[in-house]
């Protein structure tokens, strides 16, 4: 008797050459996540893992300006890609393809053809774990990932604002909904220390950590305004690889070790 083949929503794909996959999220752009990607990679590495960082934002790629990586990836058949190397990593990004000039003026399915190519044609090779930095919101990139990609976890990054925080609400339940394991949720831009030594928190207090609780997820920690993680981006190295030891890579090294133990 021949056996049905099982439901297509329940055939996902793992991504090859590595052995954990998670997402980095946010509800909402602006938040800080791509800067909580790379950042948290690299206190990833700093713990001894071999990363992989694939840049999934079709329409706004940041990567390239946040390793200042500007080659084109190379490909030996003309169908698979290898990934770029710089800093002991591996990256995978749309804006290594495309001049950073040119709009993505792409539909749906183009989208989820290039979410489907970045997946399953990267050589990326003996990797511990990809992190994969999202788009904002909750659309065709993050529906194509939750149903068809393997992946291990993900993290919702937000910043303490009211409005911030319905979205990420949303992104909660899509993650739920389409079976996604949550690790938990950070807290970015949570607090500004001043010249004069004291916490102002420009967005709120708290939000995050209550929204945490309240769909009964993990917290994983907040990061503060910080000049020098602004700064690191803008040069192209980012602060948890050229100064581990600075203040914020620590709080970085707390959550990565967290990230760490629950793929264990
Ligand atoms: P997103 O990926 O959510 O759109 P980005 O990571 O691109 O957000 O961050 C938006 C801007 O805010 C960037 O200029 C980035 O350098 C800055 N930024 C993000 N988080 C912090 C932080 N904790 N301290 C200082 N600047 C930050």
């Amino acid at each position: 008797m021949s056996q049905k083949p099982p439901p297509k929503q329940f055939i996902k794909t793992p991504i090859n050459g590595t052995k954990f996959t998670l997402l980095v999220s946010s509800a909402k752009g602006g938040v800080g996540k791509s800067t909580i990607a790379i950042n948290l990679a690299f206190a990833l590495q700093n713990l001894g893992l071999k990363i992989g960082v694939l840049d999934a934002d079709v329409y706004g790629p940041s990567l390239p300006k946040l390793i200042n990586l500007k080659e084109k990836p190379k490909s030996e058949d003309g169908k698979a890609m290898s990934p770029l190397e710089k800093y002991d990593a591996q990256f995978m990004s749309m804006g290594f393809l495309v001049d950073e000039q040119t709009p993505m003026i792409w539909r749906g399915p183009m989208v989820i053809s290039a979410i489907k190519t970045m997946t399953q044609k990267v050589l990326w090779k003996d990797r511990d774990i990809i992190i994969i930095d999202m788009p904002p919101g909750t659309g065709d990139t993050q529906l194509t990932f939750a149903q068809e990609v393997k992946v291990d976890g993900a993290i919702i990054v937000s910043t303490p604002q009211d409005l911030a925080l319905l979205d990420v609400k949303r992104g909660i339940q899509m993650f739920d909904k389409t079976g996604v394991k949550i690790l938990g949720l950070i807290d970015n831009m949570s607090y500004f220390i001043g010249d004069d030594g004291k916490e102002y928190k420009i967005f709120g207090e708290s939000g995050v950590e209550k929204t945490a609780k309240e769909f009964k997820k993990e917290f994983l920690g907040h990061l503060p305004i910080h000049k020098d993680l602004r700064n690191s981006a803008d040069i192209g190295n980012p602060l948890t690889h050229s100064n581990p030891e600075h203040e914020v890579s620590k709080l970085f090294r707390v959550i990565a070790e967290k990230i760490k133990q629950s793929f264990h």
